[in-house]
This record gives structure tokens, C-alpha cells and sequence, in this order.
């Protein structure tokens, strides 16, 4: 018997917390920002993950603010940041520079020159923020997000803690507290985009909570801390974690610092297991939503930064922090193409397709090529056909054809040179109404068949 797909059968669409724990939390795509519980109070996070402890009446932000749910990055690219330069995968800058701080009491406790510290001290004695929201470390390196309000406050976050830190969770402090008009948000690329979500939405009236300043941290990968700190600090490398100074990774190295001038190391591969579910198609290193951009990478030495600025705004803080010598700057030459190489790794991941998924289509009779290129263009979340070309390793003359079929049967659309996948329950209901009228049609042969049947066994 040929079912119908009908409405009763499709999921419901709309934003809710019941369509962000079904798109986003089980499929372990959570990066564990915090936004949801930040702008929810019907949402806690336990230790891994957001739960809803009370009614929900899908008002949608949840859903709508998630970094992990529609975010169209190109467009706000092009709006927050008019006019600036543009390379593919490190997004749109204003200008790449090297900095370190001058302030040795900076330098003597940060991850690396000091930059962040630097620029969110200077913002705040300035007025341009009146908190930060930062990640401190409790006495067991579990990381905890704060609203700063002073210096020395800012200056306690200092250092990276590679475990996930719910940030975002930090923004109900601020929604509680009017004399936090503007605040400045530092975190990791997922949580940036979160960021300049709530910025651009915000759920409460302007004048109160502005997010004002936006600073992403590079990230190749984070872990959960029962794979870092519990599993691999604690008992590998058997260290009391109240004599731990400081960690880095760098040079593929995951790097304990104790307070007795020790370093102990190991191979980042090895930590691979503990990385976070979500890091595994997450494919921005730099944070490309962020006003400006610090990391390591092709930096000096440790001790210095590197640094994207983006929006107008980001260039004149940097432009004010030299001309008051709080920082010392270098041009940045060669180190951006180190940035360059991390963020087109990075940029390759992908969300994975099931491989029963795979198989069902083929089995629909759809040739694999066409499934292959709806699925990539799905996970890319639309691309060139240049793009599309080297990422499926076909010729373009190859993939010109395959992306006409797909056209014709209603698959993708095209804008221009760009490529758009067509919402897959759409594409579903195209393949189910193709093969009912296949079968519709055999249906129609039944009594050629049954006559040749009659004759031969009566
Ligand atoms: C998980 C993680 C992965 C990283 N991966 C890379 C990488 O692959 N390549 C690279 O070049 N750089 C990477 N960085 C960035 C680098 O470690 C430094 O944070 C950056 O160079 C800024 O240095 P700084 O001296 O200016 O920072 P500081 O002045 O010491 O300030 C550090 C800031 O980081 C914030 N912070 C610390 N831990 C977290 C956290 N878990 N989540 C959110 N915010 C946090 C604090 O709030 C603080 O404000 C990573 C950072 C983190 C946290
Ligand atoms: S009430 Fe709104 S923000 Fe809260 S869980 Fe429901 S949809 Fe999300
Ligand atoms: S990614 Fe952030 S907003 Fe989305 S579900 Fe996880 S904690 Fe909530
Ligand atoms: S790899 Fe991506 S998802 Fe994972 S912590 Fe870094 S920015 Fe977030």
C-alpha cells in the first residue's frame, strides 16, 4: 500500500524549545554557549547540556538567538562590517596586526600578548563598556562566565581555559542589572556568532544591556573537562591541579605550566576523544562575526597576539589603546598566512550525513552523484560551483551537469554564480509524489501482467 504524505506527517516547525533540543541538542550540536539559558529562565544547563525545567510558551528565543540555528553570515558580514577588505575564509577586516601589551602585570598572567585584557581595561576606564563578560576559573580549572565591572576583575579571566564555558549565561546578569548599558562579550567563534545574534535582536529594550564590543578568540577544537581537566590532568598526567599555573595549546602540543616552573605535555591527537560533539563541524577558526578577532597563530612568539579588526569601531579602540601606550603593535607581513592555513582547515569540516540516509536515496533510484552534491551543498549551507568543485573533486564541466539535473527536478536553486539546496522536506515530498506516480502507473500495467498470469496458471 502506497502511503500519502500528508501535513499530519510533517514535523512541526515552529521555534520552540521542544525544535531546538530536536534540531540542535540531540544531534550533539549544542557548543554549549549558554545563550538559550541566558535568555530563558525556563532553561537551566546542567553539566553538559540546556534542559527546560518549566512550561515553554514558544516565543522563539531560545531557538532564534541558538549559534547553532539559522545564522545567514554572509548578510551580516556585509552589513556590520561595510567597506572592509574580504579574503574567503578569514571573512572581512579592516587591517591584520601583531600587538602585545605594555603593561607587564598584563603580560606576566596572560595567554599570550595580553591584547584582550588590554583592549577590555581600556574600553571599560573609558567608558565605552560598563562589564565585560568574561570566563574566570574556579580553584579547580572549571571555567565559570562573569560579568566584570572593574579592572581587576578582567584581569582575573585573563588566560585561556580550553573547556567550554557557557558565556552567554552571563548576559542574565546583565538583563537584571540597568546600570549595565554597555557590555563587551569575549568568546569563541560559536559563541560570538550568539553574540551578534542577541545584538541584533535583542530581547531587551537598547538602552539597557547593549552589546557594544564583540571579541572572538580563535579556536581549532575545545573539550569537555572530564576529558581534560578530570580524566587527562588529574589522573594521566597526575597533576594536583592546585599546582597548575597556566595551560596553552600550541604547536600541536597540549602544555601544563605548574606553579614550581614544570612544563608537562602531550600530543593534542591524543585528545582528540575529549573534544566537544559540535567542534567537529564547526568550520570557523577566527570568528568572523567578532569586531575584532585575537588568537596565536603565526604571532611573534607566545608572548605576542594577532589580531583581525574588523568593524570601524574595534580599529578606533586598537587606534586609542596605542596612542595611550598601552600597547605596542607590528605590522603583521607573513603571520596572516598562518591564520590563513588553520582557517581553511578548519573550513573543511562538515556536519556528517548518515550513511542509511545515503543509502535510502540511492535506493529511491536517485543517481549518487546528485545525492552527493544536494547533501555537500546542504552541509556547506549553500555554495559556489567553485566551491562545490573542489570540495567534490569533480571538474566543472562534471558538476555543471549534475547541478542542471538537480535544478530541473526542483532540488536547489541558483542565484547567480551561487547554489542553494532546497528545504529536504520539500525535496522529500518531490521524490514521494515522483515515485506514487511511478507507482501509480505500474498500478495502471496490473491487469497486462495479471492477464499473462491467467493464462499461463489459470
Ligand atoms: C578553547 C580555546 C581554543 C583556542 N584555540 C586557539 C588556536 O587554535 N589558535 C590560536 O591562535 N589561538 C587559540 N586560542 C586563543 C588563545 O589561546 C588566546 O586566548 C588569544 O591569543 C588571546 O590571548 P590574550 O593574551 O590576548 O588573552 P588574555 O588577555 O589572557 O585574555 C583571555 C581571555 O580569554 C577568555 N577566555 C578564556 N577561556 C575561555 C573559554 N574557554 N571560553 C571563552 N572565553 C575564554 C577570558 O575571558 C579572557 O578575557 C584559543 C583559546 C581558547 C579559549
Ligand atoms: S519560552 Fe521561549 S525562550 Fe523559553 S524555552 Fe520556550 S521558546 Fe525558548
Ligand atoms: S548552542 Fe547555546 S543556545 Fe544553542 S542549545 Fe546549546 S547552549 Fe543553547
Ligand atoms: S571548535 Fe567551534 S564549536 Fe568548538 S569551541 Fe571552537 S568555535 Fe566553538
Amino acid at each position: 500500500m502506497v502511503t500519502a504524505i500528508t501535513s499530519s506527517t510533517a514535523l512541526s516547525y515552529t521555534p520552540s524549545f521542544e525544535l531546538l533540543n530536536r534540531w540542535v541538542i540531540e544531534k550533539q550540536l549544542c557548543c554549549y554557549c549558554g545563550t538559550c539559558a541566558g535568555v530563558c529562565p525556563r532553561i537551566v544547563l546542567n553539566e553538559k547540556l540546556p534542559v527546560l525545567i518549566d512550561y515553554c510558551s514558544a516565543c522563539g528565543n531560545c531557538y532564534k538567538h541558538c549559534p547553532q540555528t539559522y545564522t545567514p553570515v554572509k548578510e551580516i558580514e556585509k552589513e556590520t562590517f561595510p567597506g572592509t577588505n574580504k579574503e574567503d575564509y578569514l571573512g572581512y577586516y579592516e587591517k591584520c596586526v601583531l600587538a602585545q601589551s605594555t603593561d607587564e602585570s598584563i603580560l606576566s598572567i596572560a595567554q599570550n600578548g595580553g591584547l584582550v585584557t588590554t583592549l577590555l581595561i581600556h574600553a571599560l576606564e573609558t567608558g565605552m563598556i560598563d562589564g565585560a563578560i568574561v570566563t574566570v576559573a574556579d580553584k579547580d580549572w572549571r571555567p565559570k562566565p562573569i560579568l566584570a565591572r572593574t579592572p581587576e576583575e578582567i584581569k582575573k579571566a585573563a588566560g585561556s581555559k580550553y573547556v567550554m564555558s557557557p558565556i552567554m549565561l552571563a548576559y542574565r546578569t546583565v538583563i537584571n542589572d540597568p546600570s549595565i548599558k554597555k557590555v563587551a562579550i569575549v568568546g569563541l567563534p560559536c559563541q560570538v556568532k550568539a553574540a551578534r545574534k542577541l545584538q541584533m535582536e535583542p530581547i531587551i529594550p537598547v538602552e539597557n544591556g547593549k552589546i557594544e564590543l564583540i571579541i572572538a578568540l580563535f579556536c581549532h577544537m575545545n573539550f569537555s573537562y572530564e576529558g581534560l581537566i578530570s580524566e587527562t590532568v588529574k589522573k594521566t598526567l597526575n597533576i594536583d591541579l592546585s599546582e597548575v599555573k597556566k595551560f596553552d595549546i600550541s604547536k600541536g602540543k597540549f602544555k601544563v605550566f605548574t606553579k614550581d616552573g614544570k612544563q608537562v605535555e602531550l600530543p593534542v591527537k591524543e585528545l582528540a576523544k575529549y573534544s566537544w560533539s559540535s567542534c567537529s563541524s564547526c568550520t570557523d577558526f577566527t570568528g568572523r562575526l567578532a569586531d575584532i578577532s585575537v588568537g596565536n597563530a603565526g604571532a611573534i612568539d607566545n608572548n605576542w597576539n594577532i589580531a583581525i579588526v574588523r568593524s570601524k569601531k574595534a580599529m578606533e579602540l586598537l587606534n586609542d589603546v596605542v596612542k595611550a601606550g598601552k600597547l605596542r603593535i607590528a605590522e603583521c607581513g607573513d603571520a596572516l598566512n598562518a591564520v590563513l592555513k588553520d582557517a581553511r582547515k578548519k573550513a573543511e569540516r562538515r556536519e556528517k550525513i548518515s550513511e542509511i540516509t545515503y543509502q535510502y536515496f540511492s535506493e529511491l533510484g536517485v543517481p549518487s552523484e546528485e545525492v552527493q552534491a544536494y547533501f555537500t551543498l546542504l552541509t556547506l549551507g549553500g555554495a559556489s560551483s567553485e566551491e562545490l568543485s573542489k570540495v567534490l573533486k569533480v571538474s566543472a564541466a562534471e558538476l555543471d551537469s549534475i547541478l542542471k539535473k538537480l535544478h530541473e527536478k526542483g532540488w536547489l536553486i541558483k542565484q547567480e554564480n551561487y547554489y542553494i539546496p532546497t528545504r529536504p522536506s520539500t525535496v522529500i515530498r518531490i521524490e514521494a509524489a515522483r515515485f506514487n506516480n511511478l507507482i501509480k502507473k505500474i498500478l495502471e500495467r496490473e491487469s497486462e501482467l495479471e492477464g499473462i498470469y491467467a493464462r499461463k496458471f489459470g
